[in-house]
């Protein structure tokens, strides 16, 4: 029976390899004759409307399956490995490296040191490029994939070497070139370490990367986390509020340059670097389309935008009963999300939001972003406090998909510890002020009514379609008067509902209330 080939885990119903007759457990050896090294090979040999695929099924019967299809058709089935291919370790041992200041005992999958250019387009992973070869690069070229985000944090190859702590790194920046005259699109990151490779290392690294624009659409320039299990390791210092100050300085120097040049700003300051200086954030328009959002560039700026519109046409509410709610979050966004608890409060009478600053105990209070907060962590330092009706958490806090903490606590566990009901707020302004809105109106706190309800609650439902007209008057004349009988059924309509949605009956439960009210009870997760 033949070992060889990837194995399939599921083939999807209605799908073409269920036509076929595929099964789970069956192998994929050859497409057009090819071998498949990996998702990328698969992906490319796929995309044709007639394709051979060799199949060893699972009594090791070979057989060659004839098909014609869409183009851009795929077989439907999933592989046992995503990438069909062992994930690719890294080569190097940068002088910042995270994983290399984590506390032993962890979670084995954390110590993982991944560098795979494959994960770069898959999930936006950054990459070294210091173990890809020559053939790797070619087919990224050859299947016109992109973009691929590269951890470039110096041009200066002597320094690359020092900082990657490995002899091929300074060699490796020219497979940057070869992708630019490939043209694959990349992004560009720059770790930056206190007097290492700011300063004018730091010119030199924006003015080189700047010669690839457009194929490289993008460079973040973020700082180097220090956690307290930093011994042995090569020694790096903290960057103070001067330090940010002064780094600012200089990319919005070359912001200015390159945006009369190009027409974009390129190159990009983390948001701690705007915390640290103390600075505003800038505008809007200097984040290209928050090109570097998953870096952290940005997020804060967006944030309070969304915030900032869904407060200003929010009118001024009054609860019917006091009622606490509370938040927590890391060192960095802690007075941004400070402000928005006050602008709330003074909004909503009888509201008080309780803010509070988690300490990073577990990796050192150097670290102040809260995606690295810990199920730990949260429970000493909420243990004794006021946190009302509510606890809020940020989006990040838990593992992506998962209700686990870094330190594998639970929600469940953090919720049980604290004795308290707790909901991860959404990433965006908006939304969080509409959880807030949720969670009074569950709590029998407030009885949101007109414009308010309509763009906080029904708003969220856009495209549910209803039956017919009666429905929707029925609703707008219930008895828990959803709506303002001011706004004109155009306005709604226009304004939050669109092109003839309407609710289906079927939202409604069977105490009579919509899903709606659920949804913000879920921490508005059903969006
Ligand atoms: S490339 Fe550097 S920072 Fe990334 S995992 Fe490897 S050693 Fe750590």
């Amino acid at each position: 029976m033949s070992t060889k080939g990837h194995i399939i885990k599921n083939v999807k119903p209605g799908s073409i390899a269920e036509e076929m007759g595929l099964e789970a457990g069956d192998r994929i050896l050859k497409i057009n004759n090819n071998d498949i090294e990996d998702i990328f090979d698969y992906q490319y040999f796929v995309e044709n409307e007639y394709i051979e695929v060799l199949i060893s099924a699972k009594d090791g019967e070979e057989c060659l399956l004839e098909i014609e299809k869409d183009m851009d058709e795929d077989l439907g089935v999933e592989f046992e490995n995503g990438l069909m291919d062992d994930y690719k370790s890294c080569c190097n041992k940068c002088i910042f490296c995270f994983i290399d200041q984590m506390p032993k005992g962890m979670r084995e999958t954390l110590y993982f040191k991944d560098d795979d250019s494959r994960l770069s387009f898959l999930q936006g992973n950054y990459v070294t490029l210091t173990n890809m070869k020559e053939k790797d690069i070619d087919r990224i070229i050859k299947y016109n994939l992109g973009p691929i985000n590269v951890s470039v944090h110096t041009t200066n190859p002597e320094l690359r070497k020092k900082m990657l702590h490995n002899r091929f790194a300074g060699e490796a920046l020219k497979k940057i070139d070869t992708l630019y005259e490939g043209g694959v699109e990349m992004n560009g990151q720059i770790v930056l370490c206190k007097g290492i490779n700011d300063g004018d290392e730091l010119r030199r690294s924006i003015e080189d990367l700047s010669k690839y624009i457009p194929v490289m659409r993008s460079v973040s320039v973020v700082p180097s986390g220090l956690t307290k299990y930093r011994e042995g390791l090569y020694p790096l210092e903290l960057f103070k509020k001067e330090d940010a100050r002064e780094v600012i300085a200089i990319i919005e120097e070359y912001q200015k340059k390159i945006y009369k040049e190009h027409g974009i700003h390129f190159i990009q300051a983390s948001d701690e670097w705007y915390i640290m200086a103390e600075y505003d954030f800038p505008e809007e328009e200097r984040y290209d389309g928050y090109i570097q959002l998953e870096n952290g560039v940005g997020m804060m700026r967006l944030m309070r935008t969304e915030f900032d519109e869904r407060y200003n046409e929010l009118s001024e509410l009054k609860c019917k009963h006091d009622i606490i709610i509370s938040m927590a979050t890391g060192v960095l966004a802690y007075d941004e999300l400070s402000e928005y608890a006050r602008l709330l409060e003074e909004k909503i009478q009888g509201l008080k939001i309780n803010c509070y600053k988690i300490i990073n105990n577990f990796f050192g209070e150097n670290i102040t972003v809260s995606g690295l907060i810990t199920g730990t962590d949260l429970i000493d330092q909420l243990k004794s406090k006021e946190l009302g009706v509510r606890l809020i958490l940020p989006g990040n806090i838990l593992r992506s998909g998962e209700d686990v903490f870094l330190d594998d606590y639970t929600l469940d566990d953090v919720k049980k510890a604290l004795n308290e009901d707790i909901v991860i707020a959404p990433s965006s302004g908006d939304g969080l002020i509409d959880m807030i809105l949720g969670i009074l109106y569950n709590e029998g706190a407030l009885k949101v009514s007109g414009k308010d309800k309509v763009k906080g609650f029904f708003g969220k439902f856009k495209g549910k379609s209803r039956k017919n007209e009666d429905e929707f008057y029925d609703i707008n004349n219930s008895e828990d008067e959803f709506f303002d009988k001011n706004i004109s059924d155009d306005d709604f309509l226009e304004e939050n509902i669109g092109d003839d949605k309407y609710f289906d009956e079927n939202d409604r439960e069977d105490n009579g209330n919509f899903v709606y009210i659920d949804a913000y009870k879920n921490g508005g997760k059903n969006e």
